[in-house]
């Protein structure tokens, strides 16, 4: 039996600190091959991976040592935790490690399509010098529309509100009358009345049968003519065929996007739009947010190698192999 498997590029001295203690195979881009990690994970006792590799019912009913998976960084989407939860596996996870960096990023974004920073840079730089060209809006006084007022949605209203902007949200899961809502004068709305009264809609909402295309061609019409619009979420949440159509009919001012339907992105007409900003899925990549993510992910796959409890876990804090049990059903 051997120790550790890392699937995916997971790097930093935690990383250096595991596979001196423990016998750590890394293996970067296994994600990619499936057949191949279901062959190697078989003699397994830890699966370190971020969100790329698609930890399947299929595989775990192939990983008979499998004790810990180490999920570094926030969404389950790749991780089926019924089935290791039903197989007595641990799943180490870091749900707000990266919170304050996602936070960051939808500001940065924010900002960058209030006053066309992308656009106005890469003109700049071809020689061109279009001041009234990049006119834009200041966001101070504007209303920011949240769709799930969690982790992250609350940290961006906090650092949008700090700026002077109004905060409307929709989450049906969360109570009005909690205290950041209140603390943070957070209008509580449904998805019509948010899409109808904000001039940037951010999206932070979890991937899932529920969320699945929750923005699409017939909500960007209901957005205020010349909103913006955000996501720093899941790709998935998106109907990017209805985000082009709107954009194309010029129903938005504004879009960026960190995260996209298929990943990495395909071609698009969005490549070539000038007033849409894409990156690659980057808003855990700080290197702030990287090194909380990989000590405590390490920490807990370390403790549960070791016989100890794991601290930030999404199932149970020890394995719990030979007694087979259905998991806490968790969809975040
Ligand atoms: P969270 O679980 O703390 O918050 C999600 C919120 O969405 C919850 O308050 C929940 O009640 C709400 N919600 C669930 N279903 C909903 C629905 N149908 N309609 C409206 N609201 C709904 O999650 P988080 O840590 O804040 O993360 C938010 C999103 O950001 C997730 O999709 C996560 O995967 C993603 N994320 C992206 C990056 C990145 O690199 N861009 C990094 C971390 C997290």
């Amino acid at each position: 039996m051997t120790d550790i498997l890392v699937s995916e590029v997971l790097t930093g001295k935690e990383i250096d600190e595991l596979a001196r203690t423990f016998e750590l195979v890394y293996a970067p881009d296994l994600w990619q091959q499936p057949e191949i990690l279901a062959e190697r994970l078989f003699q397994f006792r830890a699966l370190m991976v971020r969100n790329q590799t698609k930890v399947s019912r299929e595989l775990l009913s192939r990983a008979p040592t499998l004790e810990v998976i180490g999920r570094a960084g926030v969404g389950l989407d790749n991780v089926d935790v019924d089935a290791a939860s039903e197989h007595g596996i641990v799943v180490a996870w870091t749900p707000e490690q990266h919170t304050n960096s996602v936070a960051e990023l939808t500001i940065g974004l924010l900002l960058s399509l209030a006053r066309k920073i992308p656009a106005a840079d890469r003109d700049t730089k071809r020689g061109n010098w279009k001041r009234q060209y990049f006119t834009g809006i200041e966001i101070t006084g504007k209303t920011l529309g949240i769709i799930g007022l969690g982790r992250v949605g609350l940290s961006t209203a906090a650092k949008a509100r700090a700026l002077g902007m109004e905060i409307v949200a929709y989450d049906p899961f969360v109570d009005t009358d909690s205290v950041r809502v209140l603390e943070l004068r957070v209008g509580m709305k449904s998805l019509d009345d948010l899409l109808a009264s904000s001039d940037f809609v951010s999206c932070h909402v979890p991937a899932n049968s529920d969320t699945r295309h929750i923005i699409s061609y017939e909500q960007f019409c209901q957005m205020k003519p010349g909103a913006f619009f955000i996501n720093t979420s899941r790709g998935a949440v998106v109907d990017e065929t209805g985000l082009i159509r709107a954009l194309n009919e010029n129903r938005l001012a504004g879009v960026a996007l960190d995260v996209r339907s298929t990943e990495p992105s395909v071609r698009s007409p969005l490549d070539e739009m000038e007033n849409v900003i894409l990156l690659p899925h980057i808003g855990a990549f700080t290197h702030d947010g990287q090194s909380r993510v990989m000590s405590t992910v390490c920490r807990d796959v370390a403790a549960v190698l070791n016989g100890e409890a794991a601290r930030s876990f999404v199932n149970f804090d020890r394995p719990r192999k030979g007694k087979l049990r259905k998991g806490k059903d968790d969809t975040r």
